[in-house]
């Protein structure tokens, strides 16, 4: 049996300071999950559950670095976000994974952007329509090379910022996350059946904007280094 068309290739991501690649399955992304002051609350028992949508594998681009990458605009868009995320790769998946067993199921972290054809996702959620036109353009999810959790353990805090030609845009906390990564795994996997190759964007703190074509975007976490990235 052979395959009709060349089949595609599988999209991966380059694990930081190692020859290897990291081989993707699924995208799924978290919606807005830091909120400075809910923290303060305690327990918190108002917050909502978490909401996901997906991106497709083949949006990641994989962004090396020290060196400033181009990141292509994409079409039918004139409001083009950036949102810095914390990427959580899995190297162990399953279904109705304890929280406490959840972070066993991580290979490691890398620095994202959840890139978003904003005026498309406004015009989606007031039509009450799907967001993939908004969220799921190609090239709309750069990410650093992966970090294992083998060599970095999982961050729990650390800044994550998002600077545009300079000046700092975004500037949050991991430790600011309403759900956390372990959270969000467990949550996921009594929706679907996680597995290995499986990418996590955990979401993205305040201060989203737009992005022109000639801007430089650098995004950055604390202890994962920085991404460079020039809009054409
Ligand atoms: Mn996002």
């Amino acid at each position: 049996m052979a395959y009709v068309i060349p089949a595609p290739t599988v999209p991966a991501l380059p694990v930081a300071d190692s020859a290897d690649l990291f081989p993707v399955r699924r995208v799924y992304c978290v919606g807005r999950n830091y909120a400075a002051h809910a923290r303060e609350m305690g327990a918190d028992p108002t917050r909502e559950p978490p909401f996901f949508f997906m991106k497709p594998a083949d949006a990641l681009q994989p962004v090396p670095t020290g060196t400033v990458v181009d990141h292509p605009y994409p079409p039918k868009t004139d409001n083009y976000h950036f949102e810095v995320e914390l990427v959580v790769t899995l190297a162990k998946g399953g279904k109705d994974i304890p929280v406490e067993a959840a972070l066993d199921h991580v290979y490691g972290y890398a620095i994202g952007l959840d890139m978003t054809r904003r005026d498309l996702q406004d015009e989606a959620k007031q039509l009450r329509r799907p967001w993939e036109l908004g969220k799921g353009a190609d090239f709309s999810g750069p990410v650093s090379p992966l970090f294992p959790a083998s060599r970095i353990g999982h961050p729990g805090s650390g800044e994550i910022s998002l600077a545009v030609d300079g000046v700092v845009k975004q500037k949050g906390d991991l430790a600011d996350m309403i759900w956390s990564v372990a959270e969000q795994i467990a949550y996921l996997s009594t929706y679907f059946e996680l597995a290995p190759g499986d990418v996590i964007f955990s979401g993205t703190p305040e201060g989203v904007g737009a992005v022109t074509r000639g801007q430089i975007m650098i995004a950055a976490i604390g202890g994962l280094g920085e991404i460079r990235l020039r809009v054409v």
